[in-house]
């Protein structure tokens, strides 16, 4: 097991960072380059720029996305409870009893559970069961001696104050991890890495690090691509699941999501790369999916595209990969960039 990897990844992921709120995780990054002495900037949207210099200006770029799913306070609601604004395409079952942190302007946290409007059996009694969830049906209940929405009010709490979701991280002696948002932190955690091992390395073609902000409300690398980018290598998840041939246990490579399919000289190289050096990898073809590689040729990028990721299983719910899967993404990100354009 990768233990820095590993490690990498839990820290990345005790920092909230919601779509929106990039005031923790992008100075920690940042901080994160600096002691590796990686060149970089911090883009105005919240995201970072790094660059290793190769013999060659023509450049690949490997992108991640530090933000996260979350939600807002959308309302105070009379009696003292919060109604959401969800913050990207999570499903409302999935925070069924869920704890939480809302921030308030101040900055202190908060703390309190997503329930259902009819969370007691004792109560409620099937409606418990059979109530879909859904914004009118969820809500927070907040861990203070709160009645009104003025109480609510007093502790500081405003509407469209961020709510942070209890990540929940576990590491298992099998080497399973289960958390939320290994979407994508556990690309960027493969990214830092490999940061931290090209470094020295002498490098064909200039390499680019783009770690994005905005990737879950579609717009993330729409901009701030450096012209000379050729090929832009978005790392984000795969996802194993029914019909699916992605796997937790090795690379996945898509060749084909919503956005349409990946480059095929791309995804060729990034297959017998694979082959080559004995890396578990996996095809596949995703349904409901674009990646910032896929925001990127939207807003006008001429580059050739690829999507490769860890395996991570329930994806935008409490999600789960295995160390084997991010270690075959990270030594497959690392032949490429060594291997550098044909
Ligand atoms: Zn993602």
């Amino acid at each position: 097991m990768n233990q820095s990897l590993i490690q990498t990844l839990r820290e990345l992921i005790e920092i909230h960072s919601p779509t929106g709120y990039h005031k923790e995780i992008q100075p920690f990054v940042s901080q994160r380059l600096r002691n590796l002495g990686i060149e970089h900037q911090l883009l105005k949207k919240g995201g970072i720029l790094a660059v290793l210099p190769g013999e060659r200006p023509e450049a690949i770029l490997f992108s991640a996305h530090m933000d996260t799913l979350g939600a807002m306070v959308k309302e105070i609601k009379s009696n003292g409870r919060l109604k959401i604004a969800m913050i990207g395409g999570c499903p409302w079952i999935s925070l069924d009893a869920e704890n939480c942190q809302v921030r308030t302007r101040k900055g202190d946290l908060i703390s309190g559970t997503f329930q259902g409007t009819k969370p007691s059996v004792h109560i409620d009694g099937a409606d418990v069961a059979k109530t879909e969830r859904s914004q009118d049906t969820t809500e927070v209940i907040l861990d203070a001696k709160v009645q009104s929405a003025d109480d609510v009010r007093a502790l500081g709490i405003d509407v469209g104050d961020f709510i942070f979701v209890d990540p929940r991280f576990q590491l298992t002696d099998t080497g399973f991890i289960k958390t939320r948002y290994l979407d994508d932190k556990a690309s960027v955690a493969v990214l830092l890495e490999a940061m931290a091992d090209l470094k020295d390395a002498p490098l064909k073609n200039t390499l680019y690090f783009f770690l994005s902000t905005y990737e879950e409300v579609g717009h993330g690398a729409c901009a701030g691509i450096p012209a000379h980018v050729e090929e832009f290598i978005a790392v984000d998840m795969g996802a194993p699941g029914n019909g699916q041939n992605s796997s937790e246990f090795a690379v996945n490579i898509c060749a084909k999501d919503s956005s349409g399919p990946y480059h095929f000289d791309v995804k060729e190289r990034l297959v017998a790369l694979c082959e080559e050096l004995d890396i578990p990898y996996r095809q596949d073809i995703y349904n409901f999916y674009g990646s910032d590689a896929s925001a990127a040729l939207r807003a006008g990028a001429d580059v050739r595209t690829g999507l490769i990721g860890a395996g991570v299983f329930a994806s935008h719910g409490y999600e789960r990969t295995h160390c084997d899967s991010m270690e075959a993404t990270l030594n497959l990100v690392l032949a490429y960039a060594k291997a550098g354009m044909p």
